[in-house]
C-alpha cells in the first residue's frame, strides 16, 4: 500500500494510505492528485498539500459560507475566488436570497476533475442558473472587474505558488473595491497553531481596508494542527455580533440543512484563543 505524505511543516506531517489513485496530473498550475483513502474517502491534494476530503469538507465549506451569508442577512451577489472543488458554490447556492454567484477559478482542470471524482462537493451547483464560472487568476479578476458583490469568499490554496497573490494587499484592496456597502470578505487563512504568521500577515495586509478585521475558526480534521482560521473583513461590527436569536431566525427561515454550522457555532466561532489574540496585538 503506497502512502501520500503531506509535509507542510518542517519535521511534521500527515500520511494517508492510498487505496486507489483516481486521477493524477501535472496541470499548468500544479500537481493535482485525487485518491481514495479508507478514513477520509476521496481526497484531493495540490502540490503536496491536502485541499479537501469527502469526509470532512462540510465543516470548512459550511463555515466559510454560512457565517458571512447569515451575518449579512440579505446578500444578493456573491463572489467566490478559487473553490474549484465546488463545495463553497454548493453551500452558497443553498441560500434563497442569493441571486447571482460569480466563481473565479484559475484552473479548469480542478473543476473538471472534482466534478468527476468528488461529485458530492459541487452536487450540481456548477449548473445552477445563478452561477457564473470564470476561469482566471483571482487577483486579475478583482483588479479589473466593474462588478460589485455583497459577500466575497476566497477559498484558495495556501500562500505559495498561484495562491500567493490571494494573500496580498493588492488583492485585499481590490476585493474591498468590489464590495457593496455593508459587504463582507472572508478567506481561508491557515491553521493558526501551525501558521500564526499567516494570521499576523493577514491582519497587517487586510486590516487597512476594513474597520472590523478579525478571524473566526472551525476545526477541520485534515487541515492538521487544530483550529482552521478564517479571515473576516467587514465595516460594521454589528454584522459580526448578530445575536444568536436573530441568527437562529435567519437560519430557520432559510430552510438550509447543515452538518456542522448552526447559529451557536457561528456566534462562538469568533471567540479566539489567547495566543492568537496575543499575536495580533503586535500586528
Ligand atoms: N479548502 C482548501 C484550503 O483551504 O486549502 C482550498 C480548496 S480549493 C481546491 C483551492 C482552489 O484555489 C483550487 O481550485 C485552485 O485552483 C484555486 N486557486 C489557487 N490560486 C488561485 C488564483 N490565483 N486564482 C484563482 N483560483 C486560484
Amino acid at each position: 500500500m503506497t502512502t501520500y505524505v503531506e509535509k507542510l511543516y518542517d519535521g511534521y506531517g500527515q500520511s494517508y494510505d492510498i487505496e486507489e489513485v483516481l486521477f493524477e496530473q501535472q496541470t499548468d498550475s500544479w500537481h493535482l492528485i485525487i485518491f481514495r483513502n479508507k478514513m477520509f474517502g476521496t481526497v484531493m491534494a495540490l502540490d503536496g498539500i491536502i485541499q479537501t476530503t469527502e469526509r470532512d469538507e462540510f465543516v470548512y465549506h459550511e463555515m466559510l459560507t454560512h457565517v458571512p451569508l447569515f451575518a449579512h442577512g440579505k446578500a444578493k451577489r456573491v463572489l467566490i475566488i478559487g473553490g474549484g472543488d465546488g463545495g463553497i458554490l454548493r453551500e452558497v447556492c443553498k441560500h434563497p436570497e442569493v441571486e447571482h454567484v460569480t466563481q473565479v477559478e484559475i484552473d479548469q482542470a480542478v473543476i473538471d476533475m472534482c466534478k468527476e471524482y468528488l461529485p458530492n462537493h459541487s452536487a450540481g451547483a456548477f449548473d445552477d442558473p445563478r452561477a457564473n464560472i470564470v476561469i482566471a487568476d483571482g487577483i486579475e479578476y478583482v483588479s479589473n472587474t466593474d462588478e460589485k458583490f455583497d459577500v466575497i469568499i476566497s477559498d484558495c490554496t495556501d500562500p505559495v505558488g498561484p495562491g500567493e497573490v490571494l494573500f496580498s494587499s493588492k488583492f485585499y484592496e481590490n476585493c474591498k473595491r468590489c464590495l457593496n456597502d455593508g459587504g463582507i470578505f472572508v478567506a481561508q487563512n491557515g491553521v493558526a497553531f501551525m501558521q500564526i504568521d499567516e494570521v499576523v500577515t493577514t491582519r497587517r495586509r487586510l486590516g487597512p481596508y476594513f474597520t472590523d478585521q478579525t478571524f473566526y475558526g472551525a476545526p477541520v480534521p485534515t487541515y492538521i494542527g487544530g483550529l482552521m482560521t478564517l479571515a473576516w473583513g467587514g465595516d460594521d461590527e454589528a454584522q459580526r455580533q448578530v445575536p444568536v436569536e436573530e441568527l437562529r431566525e435567519r437560519f430557520e427561515a432559510s430552510g438550509i440543512k447543515t452538518r456542522y454550522y448552526n447559529p451557536e457555532v457561528h456566534y462562538g466561532s469568533f471567540a479566539l484563543p489567547q495566543y492568537v489574540l496575543d499575536a495580533l496585538k503586535d500586528a
